[in-house]
């Protein structure tokens, strides 16, 4: 008899696992309250992405006088900037929907908790129905974290997931949180026309970036006109009609007309009853997991974003791979760990930042010794073909060995730039191998050979 394979939560890690485990023969049901694609397509990437390209569209529209043209003033259209984003989504989901179709996935839209260790319930309108499962994955992602000072009112003041789909364009936003997710909608917000405060708790943005990387950004959001709000942290947030007042911990105090919460997030898993097939759950609620995503139950595993590694799209798929090669005993063949240091991540902002592996900062951290070689774009033709030579490459490799260790990017392009040196760090390329790769010119690729010389 085939694996009974239940999954819970239809986003990238759900919907990774059950095509790659129903391909291999088993037989998949997953569950989805929601919708198929997940936080991912309904509220998070592909939302604030979608949003984000067309701030970008803006933003270049505005410097295509250095390029010979007339400069052209586009005006931003709400309604036609949320059927684009509608437009993709369904697109996306339909997409989905329809491999998991032909893989032959049960799709059940309700709310699954677990009866016992291989019993899983799940709530539908028709009723309830019980899934008896050999194995089980909790694919159920996160939403984000409130604070206790503050209730969101979707109105002005706003979680991310209030801002899709775009009812307004906030006149002045005030963002409170400097990690990825803020400074992304610093940038969306600040590309569609409106005045933007961040409230940045450290002395930098992106405290966990590298300090010559946040600093390039925070140059382009003073460029902008963004107000950095530095060492301060929101302790209160008032509403009248139309206002928002932020008091922070300093004494400082923002007015704006729109509040948005960027603080991290939380997993779902309270609703799960995972206590009823003895699973266990970290301080944080997040599913504890070993390297094969397995939780301290064998056959209920855990992945995406519920599983407290990386909170990224890509790693959640992954992992959803891994768990279903796992499920159906392939990763005794050619099965490898998913090692998270590894992992490429990028920041969509301008300059878009991105990187992979181990980085300078980190290094000197650590004592290990190191070769760091840099490129800026602006020695790169098609950067200045481009009318944008901001921003530069960064390689870490071992001075020994000239492996590549790791990498940083900032510029136009650059979290598809990173891919190149994201293959290198997993295949152990050296950096020689980048150099003598005959790329095309000119590319802004050139940047990543000159670097690596
Ligand atoms: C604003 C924002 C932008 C982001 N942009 C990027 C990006 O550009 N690139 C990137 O790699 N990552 C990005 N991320 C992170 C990315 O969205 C997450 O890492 C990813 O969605 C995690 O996928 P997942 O499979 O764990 O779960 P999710 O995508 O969160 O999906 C989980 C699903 O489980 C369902 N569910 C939960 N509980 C139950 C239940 N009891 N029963 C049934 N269904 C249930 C939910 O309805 C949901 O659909 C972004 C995050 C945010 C907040």
């Amino acid at each position: 008899m085939s694996v009974r394979f239940v999954i819970i939560g239809a986003g990238p890690a759900g919907n990774t696992a059950a095509t790659h485990a129903a391909r291999q023969g088993a037989h998949v049901t997953m569950i989805e309250r929601d919708i198929v694609g997940g936080a991912a397509h309904l509220w998070d990437c592909i939302p604030s992405k979608t949003m984000i390209a067309t701030g970008g569209a803006m933003s270049f529209a505005q410097r295509l006088g250095g390029m010979g043209l007339e400069t052209v003033t586009a005006e931003v259209d709400p309604a036609g900037l949320k059927d684009r984003v509608d437009g993709i989504v369904d697109q996306l989901n339909r997409s989905i929907s329809g491999l998991l179709e032909s893989q032959r996935v049960r799709l059940l839209q309700g709310s699954a908790r677990f009866l016992g260790p291989h019993e899983v319930e799940v709530t539908t309108v028709d009723g309830t129905e019980v899934l008896p499962a050999d194995a089980v994955l909790i694919s159920t992602g996160s939403r984000p974290r409130i604070p206790a000072f503050c209730q969101p009112d979707g109105d002005r003041v706003l979680t991310t997931r209030d801002c899709y789909p775009p009812k307004v364009i906030p006149r002045h936003a005030v963002i409170i949180g400097s990690g990825v997710t803020g400074v992304e909608f610093v940038h969306m917000f600040a590309s569609l026309g409106s005045k933007v405060t961040l409230i940045v708790s450290r002395q930098q943005v992106l405290p966990s970036k590298d300090p010559e990387v946040a600093a390039a950004l925070e140059v382009n959001f003073l460029e902008r006109g963004v107000s950095l709000l530095k060492g301060a942290r929101a302790i209160a947030i008032d509403r009248t009609e139309d206002e928002v007042t932020v008091t922070c911990d300093d004494g400082r105090v923002v007015k704006a007309t729109h509040a948005v919460l960027a603080i991290g997030s939380v997993p779902n898993s309270a609703e799960l009853d995972v206590q009823a097939a003895g699973i266990e759950l970290d301080a944080g609620g997040y599913v504890t997991i070993n390297h094969h995503c397995q939780s301290n139950v064998p056959h209920v595993y855990a992945a995406g974003d519920v599983s407290g590694k990386l909170p990224l799209s890509s790693v959640a798929a992954m992992q959803g791979r891994k768990v279903a090669e796992h499920v159906m005993g392939l990763h005794t063949v050619e099965h490898r760990h998913l090692d998270y240091d590894k992992a490429a991540s990028a920041i969509f902002t301008e300059p878009e930042i991105a990187d992979v592996g181990l980085a300078e900062a980190e290094a000197f951290a650590l004592g290990r010794k190191i070769r760091v070689t840099k490129v800026p774009f602006s020695v790169t033709p098609k950067a200045l073909i481009n009318n944008d030579a901001r921003g530069f490459v960064k390689i870490v490799s071992d001075p020994m060995t000239g492996v590549v260790l790791g990498g940083s990017i900032v510029g136009r392009h650059a979290a598809e730039l990173i891919s190149v040196l994201a293959l290198a760090v997993t295949a152990g390329l050296r950096v020689s191998d980048i150099v003598e790769s005959l790329l095309v010119h000119p590319t802004l690729s050139e940047a990543l050979a000159e670097a690596a010389e």
